[in-house]
Parts: structure tokens; C-alpha cells; sequence
């Protein structure tokens, strides 16, 4: 087992060479294949937003942004369950959560401000490497919702609030911040 995946996931794939890696859950059963550039791959940010400070159940979330026509379902989408709300999104959007029923992890989640994109964690990435390559944060939004012990991300852009575009829109990485 390569050290670099603490759990037995098979098929876990990655490598900053690669175009595409693997997302599993905690125990193995929900996995997911999405793009690490190129257009399908959107964005990783930092956000210390109080609804990623209760939904990751820590103190701020490291998100990343793909497409979800660049991403499929390896296994166990049928074990993924629901829940969606909107009352501790900044923006006012629903925000569709999607659990592995087995182990509780968040796997993604679905904004209906961009509902064509899926909302993914690091730490699900098999590649841990790829946390400090090719999916390293480049945003951090919410600076000012943050805990006062953590001073941020290194070299990171920060945001004091949202780092939408008229509170709809991602920017793209490939913009200029
Ligand atoms: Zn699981
Ligand atoms: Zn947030």
C-alpha cells in the first residue's frame, strides 16, 4: 500500500503527471474520478465561512471546485444520501450535501447558484501529494469569519468574504485575481 493513501482504497489513482485522480470516502465504498486541470478543474480555495466551520465539523474547509461533465461516479453513488438547505449560506444558495451512508463523509456538494459543478474536500483525494501540487489552495474566502489561532494559507489570496463574482460566478484560476 503506498503511504500516501492512509486507508485501503482500491483503485485510488493520481500523480501530478496524471490528468485525472481519485476521491474515495472514509471507508472505501463511494469513489470518484474528476479532472486535476484543463477546463473541468476549476479552482481549490480555503473558505472559513461558518457553514464549512460546522458542515466539516473543524474550523475552516479546503474546498475544490470541478465540472461535473469531466467527472464520474467510480462507485457507490448509490450509497450517497442527501441533505440540502440554504440557511447558513452567505450567498443564499442551496447547498445539496452528498454523504457516503456508509461512513458519513461528505463527498460533495452541489450549490444551486453553479449546479454544473461539484464542490469536493481534499482530504478525500487519494493522491495526498496532489494537496501540495497540483491542487494546492490558491483563494482563501471568509478571512474574516476565521478562528483567530489560524493565520491562513501560505501564499494564498485572501478574501474577507466572498470570492464570487456577483455572488453567482466562480472566477476561474485561469483569471486574473
Ligand atoms: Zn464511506
Ligand atoms: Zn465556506
Amino acid at each position: 500500500m503506498s503511504a500516501k493513501i492512509p486507508l485501503p482504497s482500491e483503485g485510488a489513482a493520481g500523480g501530478e503527471s496524471a490528468e485525472t485522480a481519485t476521491a474515495t470516502c472514509y471507508c472505501g465504498a463511494v469513489q470518484l474520478r474528476f479532472p486535476t486541470e484543463g477546463d473541468g478543474f476549476v479552482e481549490t480555495f480555503i473558505c472559513n465561512c461558518t457553514d464549512c466551520r460546522k458542515i466539516s465539523a473543524s474550523a475552516f474547509c479546503t474546498n475544490f471546485i470541478v465540472k461535473q461533465s469531466a467527472t464520474t461516479h467510480v462507485r457507490g453513488r448509490e450509497k450517497l444520501t442527501k441533505f440540502a438547505q440554504d440557511n447558513t449560506i452567505a450567498t443564499g444558495n442551496t447547498m445539496q450535501n452528498h454523504f457516503c451512508s456508509v461512513c458519513g463523509i461528505l463527498m460533495y456538494r452541489i450549490s444551486s447558484g453553479f449546479p454544473d459543478m461539484y464542490v469536493l474536500r481534499l482530504g478525500t483525494v487519494d493522491d495526498f501529494a496532489l494537496h501540495e501540487g497540483k491542487l494546492r489552495p490558491s483563494v482563501e474566502q471568509f478571512t474574516k469569519d476565521r478562528v483567530s489561532w489560524f493565520h491562513g494559507g501560505e501564499g494564498v489570496k485572501q478574501y474577507e468574504g466572498n470570492y464570487y463574482t456577483g455572488g453567482k460566478e466562480w472566477k476561474s484560476m485561469h483569471e486574473k485575481l
